[in-house]
């Protein structure tokens, strides 16, 4: 059976869901199309992000961390309690629950909105149709027909050819947050954001970790200053991070998984129980069209788009981590509601310069804007800032007294340019910078708004104040 639409977008996770809820309230007839099968064999909306990334992943971060609190904070504060121990089995149901509420959440969200929900696999074909198939049955096949289709077909884990994943002991991501016990030696290729995350996640339930990552510089994409003292937080916590590793080969052995690699100084083993291998995501977009469709793709796979997401084939659109810039929930999110309008006929655009990055470690980091080190390779003339939380009242009472918020403005007119923030809650504090720059503001206009006290907030006003050397709370240098 043919069924018409206005848009269809294909994938659900949040660039195509939020993209389909849009399209419907722009009151467009809309289907969106996905064919995410969860370990249990269940379809569920949400993607990625919802099933096995941004969602479980902070749950397990956030009963992981109060695990760490209860042995090492709560002394602190007098709170006497005994041997504390972790029921994994409790923390991975808890996860899977909130899993479930949002995943549900979207189709009620797409019932409500009067989206249909489809589950199959969905292709675009060369006719400008697109095909849905079943899972259960390859030849039960359905042709959707829409004046607009929105290809959001997400991102997969890369495999290393030198270590293959196996699903048990060798893991991306995905099965790193489904670990059954804590391993007792844990390995991470790449130090980059799902490594330091997953790391932190089983080295605060009692994991030894070892890091193993290909770059010299910790944290290459980050303000160095930032990176460099969230790496010596890292390795003080216990997190062994090796920089300049290049991983040659890993196998599962009688005792566990032996891992090789090189550095400067030579060749090196060790043996693990569980390694993750976190080296980056490419673009699924594999069989996503058929064989002469006009839709481009580069060498990566990434599906070629203007700045309005338009794939150059009239009516086409991509959107989310299978077209080019960061692969963030939130950039996707919004090129989803970009498309949606634009197709609805209303004016609509995305600030690509504006775009937060969070890595949700403790202590956090969060940034928006430029490094000190693109200002300077760029020869931009700045002013910097920058204020530590240990001269923050709220920090130290949270215990959390450590990292610190760095402001860079524009020398001459005073322009926010870059924030960049290592310490509590830093994920939720990058806001008020992101609204600052989105609306061009100065550093001075931030120190002129009113913070309020005692809060984690201050640190930003405190920061802005520093960039003209006029912070209360610590000597201006
Ligand atoms: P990443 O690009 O953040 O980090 C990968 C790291 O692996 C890099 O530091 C790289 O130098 C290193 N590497 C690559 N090949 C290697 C090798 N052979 N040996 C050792 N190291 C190697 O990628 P990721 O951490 O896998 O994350 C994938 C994507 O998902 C990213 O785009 C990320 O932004 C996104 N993501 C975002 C969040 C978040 O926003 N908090 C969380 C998880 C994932």
């Amino acid at each position: 059976m043919n069924q018409s639409f206005d848009v269809v977008v294909i994938g659900a996770g949040p660039a195509g869901y939020v993209c389909a809820i849009r399209a419907a309230q722009n009151g467009l007839k809309t289907a969106c199309v996905d064919d995410w099968k969860n370990l249990d064999g269940k379809h569920a909306f949400g993607g990625t992000c919802l099933n096995a990334g941004c969602i479980p992943s902070k749950a397990l971060l956030e009963s992981s961390e109060m695990f760490h609190k209860a042995q090492h904070e709560f002394a602190a504060h007098g709170i006497q309690v005994g041997n504390v121990k972790m029921d994994v089995a409790a923390m991975q149901a808890r996860k899977t629950r909130i899993v479930q509420t949002h995943t549900g959440g979207i189709a009620l969200l797409f019932k409500g909105n009067n989206v249909s929900g489809i589950a199959g696999r969905a292709r675009l074909l060369k006719n400008g149709t697109v095909e849905v198939t079943d899972f259960g049955d390859p030849k039960q096949k359905e042709i959707l027909e829409s004046k607009h289709i929105v290809l959001a077909a997400g991102s997969e884990p890369v495999e290393l050819k030198v270590a293959p994943f196996d699903g048990k002991n060798i893991v991306d991501s995905w099965g790193a947050l489904e670990f059954s016990a804590v391993p007792k030696r844990l390995g991470v290729i790449g130090a980059g954001v799902v490594g330091l995350e997953l790391g932190s996640v089983w080295h605060r339930l009692g994991s030894q970790v070892t890091m193993l990552e290909a770059m010299e510089q910790f944290l290459f994409m980050a303000d160095q200053q930032i990176a460099k003292e969230a790496e010596r937080q890292f390795r003080k916590l216990g997190l062994d991070i090796r920089l300049g590793a290049k991983v040659t080969g890993a196998s599962q052995g009688k005792s566990g998984v032996a891992v090789n690699y090189e550095d400067k100084e030579g060749k090196h083993a060790i043996e693990v129980d569980k390694l993750i291998v976190a080296v980056g995501r490419r673009p699924a977009t594999r069989n996503l069209t058929e064989d002469g469709s006009a839709v481009k793709f580069d060498p990566r796979g990434f599906i070629q788009v203007d700045e309005e997401c338009r794939t150059g084939v009239k009516n086409t659109w991509a959107i989310g981590d299978c077209v080019r810039g960061p692969m963030l929930a939130h950039k996707g999110s919004e090129e989803g509601i970009m498309v949606a309008d634009l197709i609805a006929g209303k004016i609509a655009e995305m600030n690509y310069d504006v775009i937060p990055s969070v890595i949700y470690t403790w202590p956090e980091i969060a940034w928006v804007g430029k490094t000190e080190e693109e200002l300077k390779k760029q020869g931009v003339k700045y002013k910097a800032g920058t204020f530590p939380f240990a001269a923050n009242g709220r920090a130290n009472a949270m215990e959390a007294g450590s990292g610190r918020v760095k402001m860079l403005a524009q020398a001459d007119n005073d322009e926010i340019l870059g924030v960049h923030i290592l310490g509590p809650m830093a994920s939720e504090l990058i806001a008020e910078a992101v609204t600052a720059m989105e609306f061009r503001a100065s550093a001075e206009d931030l120190q002129r708004t009113i913070h309020a006290h005692p809060t984690l907030a201050e640190a930003m006003h405190e920061a802005a104040l520093a960039v003209d050397k006029r912070a209360i709370h610590v000597l201006n240098r």
